[in-house]
């Protein structure tokens, strides 16, 4: 570790080597066995022409499992089998594709440890992390389990003249879902994503990120299971590049999920078809703990904060702005909750953090540190790779001193690493946070809840938390969740997240008389009647 500038004892007494959790019996290889990973690899659509490829399980570095790659042509036959498969599926009432929901939700917490040693196993997540996606997907799979019905029904709008028109809103499913998920929360952003598309009537094509398929073919499995006809929901596998456009390609509304870079290019696919698309995208994002703030409370929040799943999450926190007039007393308590965390990646509860999911992240964390360092920043606590626990272990790492030119400072690190600024005033704070070009959560610190509501009015971002890290916003599945600005368009979660997956038809029916000059009337006539209507209509306040 690189040695820290001595102006603070607590620092000093921070850094160190935090500790390694208790191992626990089971490993990888005893929980997803070969006969596992067959019958899960079953689940892809692919005829054998796309050849394979092997995932690793990031805790040992070792091969987890070989799987079939689907080709354009693979894909092509996945959208032909859900297309013909979605209409009887559309058409069953909503209360019964709503009970599939329902049935998935307990089977899911009663099986909660299968998925989470498939979630370990693809990750390296520590299994507390893997448990908020089990917590995300059984919530929204409640929700709209029982909330679809609402949301789906019909709604009577008033009509274009009082008495003769009636106009009704209705909401048809798009048809097939093309659906585009990252590695790093990949129970929640594949399922997750899916149910509210399949209670709105739709089928989906799914793209996972080949190295965490195995817990998508899992809820896949699990899903039909609880009543979801096996073709409603298709699997395909693939270098992204040439799978993930095949899949735009064909779909009537896109879902996709991972890096800004990415997203912009299914955004422009997608408007080049003219369908939609909503795009949750990367973050920088910023937390504010203010000078009223309970100090021990929001230490505690800050390592929820930036070092859930190793950092490796887009609601995390990168950057972190703290009072002056706090900013050592609260450095102290986080830098030392932060050096006593266990990393682990025993399949066992008792890690406070796990692994990071490949070299690629590996690198991009070590790189964003040294160069930071090397340009004067100082690492408080952390800022160095752990193979002594496993090949892709990286320390929590707190940075102080970071300044614009730093990588760090402004990109999106991914990664367990977190940047300490001071700030004078509010105003200050909330300008700091706010300059980024992304926009996906914050969250701030204060013992005055009017103040804190306050402070996030002003905020540029989807998702807001008063005195928690993301989980409150993310866990709150009736209100929308996702970014603003680079950080993306359109929303998961509540009215948006299912309606997005919809098609609004108005059906109008009209009655007696049609809305033009009839009965021998001149158009003249009409007009100055119709003229009187509107005055009329305005008099008497309709809408
Ligand atoms: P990524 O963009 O590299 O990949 C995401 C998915 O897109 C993968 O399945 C990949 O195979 C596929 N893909 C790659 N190229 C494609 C193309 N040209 N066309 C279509 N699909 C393509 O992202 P990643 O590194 O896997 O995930 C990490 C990123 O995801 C981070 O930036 C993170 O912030 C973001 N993320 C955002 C949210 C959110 O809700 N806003 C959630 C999780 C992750």
């Amino acid at each position: 570790m690189t040695d820290i500038t001595a102006d603070g004892q607590a620092r000093t007494a921070a850094a160190g080597s935090n500790p390694a959790a208790p191992g626990g019996g089971r490993t990888v290889a005893s929980a997803v066995t070969p006969a596992v990973i067959a019958r899960l690899a079953r689940g892809v659509t692919a005829d054998g022409e796309g050849g394979t490829a092997d995932t690793i399980a990031p805790l040992t570095g070792e091969t987890l499992a070989t799987l079939p790659l689907s080709t354009p042509a693979d894909v092509e036959r996945a959208f032909q089998v859900a297309r013909r498969a979605q209409p009887a599926w559309a058409a069953l009432p909503v209360r019964r594709r709503a009970a599939v929901l329902l049935r998935f939700h307990d089977l899911l917490l009663r099986r909660q440890d299968e998925v989470l040693d498939l979630i370990q196993a693809e990750t390296g997540k520590a299994r507390l992390h893997a448990f908020e996606e089990v917590m995300a997907v059984a919530s929204a799979a409640r929700h709209y389990g029982h909330r679809a019905a609402s949301y789906l029904r019909d709604r009577r709008r008033g009509g274009a003249i009082p008495g003769l028109t009636s106009a009704v809103e209705a909401r048809r499913p798009k048809g097939v879902i093309g659906q585009i998920s990252p590695w790093n929360y990949p129970f929640e952003l594949s399922v997750g994503d899916a149910l509210p598309a399949f209670v709105a009537g739709n089928a989906v094509v799914n793209k996972p990120d080949t190295q965490t398929a195995l817990t998508a073919l899992w809820a896949r499995e699990l899903f039909i299971e609880a009543g979801l006809p096996a073709e409603v929901w298709q699997i395909v596998l693939g270098d992204g590049p040439v799978v993930g456009p095949a899949v735009v390609d064909r779909a009537d509304y896109v879902a996709f999920t991972g890096s800004t870079r990415t997203g912009r290019e299914v955004a422009q696919k997608a408007a080049a078809r003219l369908v939609g698309a909503s795009l949750e995208l990367g973050g920088k994002n910023a937390m504010l703990v203010l000078a009223d703030a309970d100090l021990d409370r929001a230490a505690e929040g800050a390592v929820r904060a930036c070092f859930s799943s190793a950092g490796q999450l887009c609601i995390s926190i990168e950057r972190l702005f703290v009072h002056r007039s706090v900013a050592e007393d609260f450095l102290a308590r986080f830098a030392e909750r932060t050096a006593a965390l266990r990393l682990g990646g025993g399949l066992a509860y008792g890690a406070d953090m796990g692994s990071l999911v490949s070299p690629r992240q590996l690198e991009t964390v070590g790189r964003h540190v040294d160069e930071a360092v090397k340009a004067g920043a100082t690492v408080v606590t952390g800022g160095r790779a752990r193979p002594d626990l496993g090949p892709l272990f990286y320390e929590p790492t707190i940075l102080d001193g970071v300044t614009p030119e730093m990588a760090v400072c402004a990109e999106e690190t991914f990664g367990p690493v977190v940047s300490i600024y001071r700030f004078d005033t509010d105003d200050e704070a909330v300008a700091a946070a706010n300059a980024t070009p992304y926009g996906l959560n914050s969250s701030v610190w204060t013992r005055n809840l009017r103040r804190g509501r306050a402070v996030a009015a002003r905020l540029h971002t989807g998702t807001v938390n008063v005195n928690e890290a993301y989980a409150a916003a993310y866990g709150s599945v009736a209100s929308p969740m996702g970014g603003m600005g680079d950080s993306g368009l359109g929303r998961r979660h509540g009215a948006e997240g299912i309606l997005r997956y919809t098609e609004a038809q108005t059906v109008a029916v009209q009655r007696l008389l049609p809305i033009g000059p009839s009965m021998g009337m001149d158009d003249e006539k009409f007009a100055r009647l119709f003229t009187t209507g509107l005055k009329a209509m305005k008099a008497f306040r309709l809408k």
